[in-house]
């Protein structure tokens, strides 16, 4: 996803006579702070998307202290948390660190700190809760179960046959210059007010009393913007997607070059719930293919698809004529095509799976995921690693047949992307993988052949311990 929030921090703080200078997204640590120097900045505001920002962060921060630094730090973004803010990156420099929740709050946090007045209760709050936060965390760790017992509580499937219908065809198929007008119908327009920080469910939003206004306002030049996107083409949706052969060993899913099933194409690495929730079982993505001691021939499907193309363009020309709200309002679109194109093709991929023929759901029953069925997302609870994604890029050859790119930090380019996988089976579901520990991030390492500091980098998030 785009780091629109940022964008709109950025537009926010210079409504507000704050100069903002936004040095892009990816930008080491020396350039950024060789710039607030040159600057004279009076405060550092960094962004953080995906989970490698939040050790990059902690670098920052440790430099700053280094360097003797003296401007206050703001931390925001997606993958960032208050809790993290507070107990990996404050410890590591003197004066505040802030995690600014959401853009709304960027100005009156930017205010607080830059008054001289305003500042020094602002700061004695902030860090009276942060020890609070810091205490909560230093509280014994959850117990969790041993990886072979949770193993062993995997999710009871009965494996039938009947269970487990054949797609019309194995292989990797390619949309290109989908039509938009059909992913318009898709959209879940919820998420979208979201984007403008406005906090309802459509369409009710539209009734709210003091939300409502704004909401049909936004509505109307949102979907006047994407007319105008619509009729003159101004970006293009492009996928691919498959069906494989495919088998659960173990925690891992094997895809096969072909029905035989001799010959290992891929395979897709998942992680065990560890936490004890007693008759509940501790669940993997891997429970939901057939395991291949069964005999029985499963198969799993996989996508990407982006309706980023051109959108880059489109945003410059409209920065370039000072129009940043329309700037964002394209990136709000284009990341509302992106979910509605993964939703409509996972329609046409239950269709050719067979089952989905018979369902007649409601755009609405569609946009709750009310079908038989998962995409689950490479990043997401149920399968936090974002290395997944090189695997599903060489799966599906999605650079060469999209020029959609995963960056080194494993996050996709253009923003407005969705990748994941899809299982079919009626027992999948999503879940929350929630913390693992040392015995499983062994077996990852073996697994993944990867170190085990690459995987406690990785999935930091959801360690159960400290790897220091
Ligand atoms: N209609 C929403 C869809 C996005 S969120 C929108 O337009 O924004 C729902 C998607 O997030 C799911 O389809 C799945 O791809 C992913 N997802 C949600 N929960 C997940 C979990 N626990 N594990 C993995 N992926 C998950």
């Amino acid at each position: 996803m785009h780091d629109i929030g940022k964008n709109i921090v950025g537009v926010v703080l210079a409504c507000n006579n704050y100069e903002v200078i936004d040095m892009g997204v990816m930008v080491p640590c020396e350039k950024i702070l060789e710039r607030a120097r040159a600057e004279k900045a009076d405060l550092i505001g960094l962004s953080g998307l995906i989970t490698p920002s939040l050790d990059e962060m902690v670098h920052v921060a440790r430099e700053m202290e280094r360097q003797g630094f003296k401007l206050p730090l703001l931390i925001g973004g997606a993958t960032t948390s208050r809790a993290h803010t507070a107990v990996k990156i404050a410890p590591h420099y003197s004066e505040p660190v802030v995690h600014v929740l959401d853009a709304s709050r960027a100005v009156p946090v930017t205010t607080s700190l830059l008054s001289e007045d305003g500042k020094p209760a602002f700061v004695a709050e902030h860090q009276a809760e942060y020890e609070r936060l810091r205490k909560a965390h230093a509280a014994p760790r959850l117990p969790l179960i041993s990886l072979g017992t949770a193993r062993q509580r995997r999710t009871p499937i009965d494996w039938r046959i009947e269970d487990l219908p054949v797609p019309e065809f194995t292989g990797v198929r390619m949309l290109d210059n989908f039509p938009l007008a059909t992913l318009r119908q898709f959209i879940d327009w919820t998420p979208f007010f979201h984007t403008w920080e406005l906090k309802g469910v459509y369409p009710r939003i539209f009734e709210h009393p003091e939300q409502g206004e704004q909401a049909r306002l936004l509505f109307a030049e949102g979907n006047a913007l994407l007319d105008t996107i619509i009729a003159e083409k101004l970006i293009t949706a492009r996928g691919v997607y498959g069906f494989f052969p495919a088998n659960a060993v173990g925690d891992d899913v094997e895809l096969y070059t072909d029905e035989s099933r001799i010959k290992v194409l891929e395979r897709f690495h998942f992680l065990r719930q560890q936490i004890d929730k007693g008759s509940e079982p501790c669940r993997s993505l891997s429970d939901f293919i057939a395991p291949k001691e069964t005999g029985l021939p499963d198969h799993i499907g996989a996508f990407a698809v982006t309706s980023g193309i051109g959108l880059k363009e489109l945003c410059d020309r409209f920065r370039a004529a000072n129009d940043d709200y329309n700037a964002i309002m394209a990136e709000a679109l284009a990341d509302r095509l992106a979910e509605a194109f993964a939703e409509c093709l996972h329609k046409r991929v239950r269709d050719e799976w067979g089952y989905g023929r018979a369902e007649s759901l409601t755009t609405d029953e569609l946009i709750h995921e009310k079908y038989r069925g998962i995409r689950p997302a490479a990043g997401y609870p149920a399968c936090p690693d974002h290395t997944e994604k090189g695997t599903l890029w060489r799966l599906l050859d999605v650079q060469a047949k999209t020029g959609m790119l995963i960056t080194e930090s494993f996050a996709m380019w253009p923003g407005s992307s969705v990748s994941g996988l899809y299982f079919a089976h009626p027992e999948s579901r999503y879940f929350s993988l929630g913390k693992i520990d040392r015995d499983q991030v062994a077996d990852y390492h073996e697994r993944k052949g990867m170190s085990v500091a690459e995987v406690e980098r990785w999935l930091g998030p959801n360690l159960n311990y400290d790897p220091a």
